[in-house]
């Protein structure tokens, strides 16, 4: 990655990432010079997959996406987003049911950093359903998750319920 250009955030949990965040990256490909996919640990919830698998595993997605990087962060999304230098915040709004929360975090994070916008990007219809909770709750019941996450993806989250 070189370090010119617009630099945009995607800040998440990614546990695991899905087909839907994978949208949201191709979006944000193809409208900023360079992606951050910041994966964080959020603190109401216990990732499944640790900080360190969930960078892996977002790697092995994007590898073939050359303005693409992956990174853990900790603290406050505002403070990362002002070391890298980035000038955007994308975030993925599925439903309106995404909007209260995602707008309230927006204006806080406005207040944070004045001249970081955050922006929005909607994925493909076929991805509003899906989030990582639901992925989790169907791989656990040896569900069929073929298109909602990739293939890798898939066999780790086998093999972290035991269907391996
Ligand atoms: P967080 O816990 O911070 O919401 P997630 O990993 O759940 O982290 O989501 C990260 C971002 O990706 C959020 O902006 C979320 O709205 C978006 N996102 C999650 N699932 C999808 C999807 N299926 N389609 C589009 N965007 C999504």
């Amino acid at each position: 990655m070189s370090n010119v250009g617009k630099l945009a955030i995607y800040p998440g949990t990614f546990d695991p990432i899905t087909n839907g965040h994978l949208d949201i990256i191709q979006r944000a490909v193809n409208l900023f010079d360079r992606v951050i996919v910041g994966v964080t640990t959020n603190l109401a919830k216990t990732p499944l997959f640790s900080a360190e698998e969930r960078v892996a595993m977002i790697q092995n997605s994007v590898s073939k996406m050359s303005s693409v990087g992956v990174e853990n962060f900790d603290g406050l999304l505002m403070d990362f987003a002002k070391k890298k230098e980035a000038s955007v915040v994308v975030r993925g709004l599925r439903a309106i049911t995404d909007f209260e929360f995602e707008f309230q975090m927006a204006l806080v994070n406005r207040r944070l950093a004045k001249n970081i916008v955050t922006v929005f990007l909607m994925p493909h219809e076929k991805y509003t359903y899906l989030n990582s909770t639901i992925v989790k709750e169907v791989a656990k019941f040896n569900g069929d998750i073929q298109s909602f996450v990739p293939k890798d993806v898939g066999e780790l989250l086998r093999k972290k319920y035991d269907h391996s």
